[in-house]
């Protein structure tokens, strides 16, 4: 039999942690809140990052990389960003460790080589980057300067979860510099766009694009635009989030340009990320009680074939067949694996690629040989159907397609029934405790509005979506009148 996978009604997080560990995604590691991600896991991020990396640089994007460490004086210049990650920084203090000659065979740090200024490990980029960007930034020329970096960064996370929320995490940061503000703002919305796309097209994840109110905004923005996906118990989860920066870094670094008068003025500055978060996003999107689903367009194999036979003969004929097979597939740039490992069985194998979710299985048989058809079952729907050999690779490629849109269908329905209007406090807190998902409520506009129903309820402001409706009403908590309604939701 295959691995036992918690049920999602049973226990949620641990269905998610099953998931993670037996799916072959990601490992516990001997570093508390860090993970080690897998190969299978592994693939699935590079499969994203291909995708996310073609779109920046489509929009004309170079990537570049700087360094991990961030000097404690470049760290603190900006003061609201400094101040927002201070609580969760891991800081070199010492480069040296040496023998303790108390205790055999330990080492400890030596007390000689403390630095003489502290070095922050990079929770986010701004600070090295634009005491870099000082330096290449003098005219109008120079502008708009539009880079990206993959890198790790480190935020020193108190409640950590397998990709949604580790101390070390893969991303991109994108951090571009611009000679006007509405130039910002529009590279700002246009990132956004680019992730709303990724998810739905690539992540089959449909996505609620907004901005953050003040109480979570980004430290140091003026304005955070996001993506707020729903997760399937219901609780939402920031899928990535766009910055619009205004000047506060350039002013924070001292970053000016001459203009076409020759007149001087400070930068303008956006910065946006995606992580390895993403990877815990598609797992509790899509997937269901036998493992994960994931989308044809990221899924590391999209296909893989199962030899079912007895004896050398038959295998033979079988390999013989697969082989034409892999290869057309391949030519139509499809991700198969032929699994023939003779240590285990059918059974078993498709127990294995149901929990690591790969799109499409097909069985292979000597009675399938003789009539010229193979087996392809589903993973989403578990559907089994039989299919002519030829013109195999078209059927195939139509089906991937169709999974791709079905799964997002999916999703998209299950977000569409679990958007709620409350319009009162009673109906508010019924709707949480009853099914979660995003409420839609009035809200007056206040900060300690926000962390008082963050108190008593645990929900969030996700964002007041873009192209808001205008809708007079009373605050859920206050009465204070409002003029639109925001997405509460309890979150990740
Ligand atoms: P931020 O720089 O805070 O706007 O975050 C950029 C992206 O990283 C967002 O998409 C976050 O959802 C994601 N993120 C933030 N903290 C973590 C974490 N501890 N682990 C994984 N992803 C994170």
């Amino acid at each position: 039999m295959g691995k036992e996978i918690a049920s999602r009604s049973e226990d949620y997080s641990q269905w998610y942690n099953d998931l993670i560990i037996k799916g072959g995604l990601a490992d516990y590691s001997a570093v508390r809140g860090c993970m080690v991600i897998k190969p299978y896991g592994f693939a699935l991020w590079e499969n994203m990052r291909d995708v996310l990396d073609k779109m920046f640089k489509d929009t004309g994007h170079q990537n570049a990389y700087f360094p991990l460490f961030v000097p404690k004086s470049l760290f603190e210049k900006e003061e609201e960003n400094a101040e927002g990650f201070a609580k969760e920084c891991a800081v070199v203090t010492h480069y040296r460790l040496k023998l303790n000659p108390e205790k055999k065979g330990s080492l400890m740090v030596d007390p000689d080589s403390k630095l003489e200024e502290e070095l922050v490990i990079r929770p986010t980029s701004e600070a090295i980057i634009w005491n870099t960007y000082k330096g290449w930034i003098q005219s109008y020329r120079d502008l708009p300067l539009l880079i990206n970096q993959w890198a790790n960064v480190v935020r020193w996370e108190m409640r950590t979860r397998l990709f949604l929320r580790t101390a070390e995490f893969l991303w991109q940061e994108g951090h571009t510099a611009h000679a006007t503000a509405n130039e910002a703002i529009a590279e700002t919305k246009q990132m956004l766009e680019v992730y709303a796309t990724f998810a739905e097209e690539f992540m089959a994840m449909p996505v609620i694009k907004g901005v953050k109110s003040p109480n979570e905004r980004f430290a140091g923005a003026i304005d955070t635009y996001c993506i707020e996906a729903l997760m399937q118990d219901g609780k939402a989860l920031q899928a990535g989030t766009s910055h619009f920066l205004g000047q506060n870094f350039a002013k924070a670094f001292d970053v000016k340009f001459s203009d076409k008068e020759n007149k001087l003025d400070y930068v303008w500055a956006t910065s946006w990320g995606v992580s390895t978060r993403l990877i815990g996003a598609l797992v509790m999107a899509h997937s269901d009680d036998d493992g994960l689903i994931l989308p044809p367009k990221l899924a590391p194999i999209q296909v893989v074939i199962v030899p079912i036979y007895k004896g050398d003969e038959q295998k033979k004929a079988i390999d013989e067949k697969v082989s034409g097979i892999v290869s057309e597939l391949k030519q139509k740039g499809i991700r198969v694996k032929y699994d023939d490992n003779e240590n285990s069985r059918p059974g078993w194998k498709f127990a294995e690629y149901e929990l690591k979710g790969v799109p499409l299985r097909i069985g292979i048989g000597a009675r399938d040989l003789a009539n010229n058809v193979v087996e392809l079952a589903r993973r989403d729907t578990k559907e089994k159907k039989s299919y002519s050999m030829e013109g195999l690779t078209d059927s195939i490629a139509d089906l991937l397609d169709e999974i791709q849109k079905s799964i997002y269908n999916k999703a998209n329905s299950f977000r569409e029934q679990n958007i709620t209007n409350a319009d009162s406090w009673e109906e508010f807190v019924r709707l949480l405790d009853e099914k979660a998902g995003f409420i839609s409520a009035h809200w007056d506009g206040t900060g300690e509005t926000e962390d008082k129903i963050k108190e008593l309820t645990k929900a969030t402001i996700r964002c007041i979506p873009l192209n808001n409706p205008q809708e007079e009403g009373k605050c859920i908590l206050t009465g204070q009148p409002s003029n639109e309604r925001v997405l509460f939701a309890r979150a990740y």
